[in-house]
């Protein structure tokens, strides 16, 4: 358990949640989590961004939206 920082998450596991979010709605609590570590974190949002453009060059993804 994480007592002090319910939202601190780990690069690997942003990595899992922002794989994850392709698939699925992320519970709002994983979402701020999220945002707060993009906020803090280099690598993450480099690897969001490549994501992105994954996604869009496959183009089979199903429309999703966000907020
Ligand atoms: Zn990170």
């Amino acid at each position: 358990m994480k007592p002090v920082y319910p939202l601190r998450r780990t690069c690997k596991e942003v990595s899992a949640l922002l794989i994850a979010r392709e698939d699925r709605a992320l519970p709002l609590v994983e979402r701020m989590a999220l945002r707060l570590h993009m906020a803090v974190c280099e690598a993450c949002p480099k690897f969001e961004r490549q994501l992105l453009t994954m996604r869009q060059a496959m183009g089979r993804w199903r429309h999703y939206s966000e907020d």
